[in-house]
């Protein structure tokens, strides 16, 4: 199963350099454009549209593979997404689950899996703009370190928010 693109989409960049694209968002056909990059800019993306969905993990899988205590995506279609610039490499956490990041400055870039067939999960912290897409919710609230909360009032997932998924609860624990 393909669940990166190639690079495409260089005739849009050579146009799209403008002072909006400078900013990380910009229209065009009327559809908001969200660009993101690595730490080197190497790696270079956009997607257009809005997110399915932007939701911190708290499974340990994603804790070790961003090194922090939580880890924040942006869920999108892979038709909505391209790259302008760059490709990453990834490495394979678990059968079926692959994890992108820049072999140049080491930025983790996304998360594509099985489970999630023709979406990309990009890492919140590649935006461009960080303010323009913020989370929706908390996956996998089960293996959430002790010590860290947030104190937003989003929903609050044992495991999956997707495929019917119910929260727990909403807001931080008390
Ligand atoms: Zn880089
Ligand atoms: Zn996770």
């Amino acid at each position: 199963m393909k669940l990166w693109l190639e690079p495409q989409g260089f005739a849009m960049t050579t146009n799209a350099k403008g002072s909006a694209a400078a900013r990380g968002a910009t229209a065009a056909k009327g559809k908001i454009v969200t660009r993101g990059h690595c730490q080197c800019r190497g790696i270079e993306y956009e997607f257009t549209g809005e997110p399915k969905w932007v939701m911190h993990c708290h499974c340990e899988s994603c804790r070790r593979a961003v090194s922090s205590p939580v880890a924040t995506y942006v869920g999108v279609l892979l038709e909505q997404f391209s790259y302008l610039k760059g490709e990453p490499t990834y490495y394979e956490s678990s059968p079926g689950v692959k994890r992108y990041f820049c072999t140049v400055c080491g930025s983790p870039m996304a998360y594509a899996g099985a489970q999630w067939p023709g979406e990309v999960h990009l890492f919140h912290g590649t935006l461009a703009n960080p303010e323009q897409w913020p989370p929706t919710g908390h996956a996998h609230v089960a293996e959430q370190v002790t010590w860290f909360e947030v104190s937003d009032h989003l929903p609050r997932y044992a495991a999956t928010a997707g495929k019917g998924a119910k929260p727990m609860r909403k807001g931080p624990k008390h």
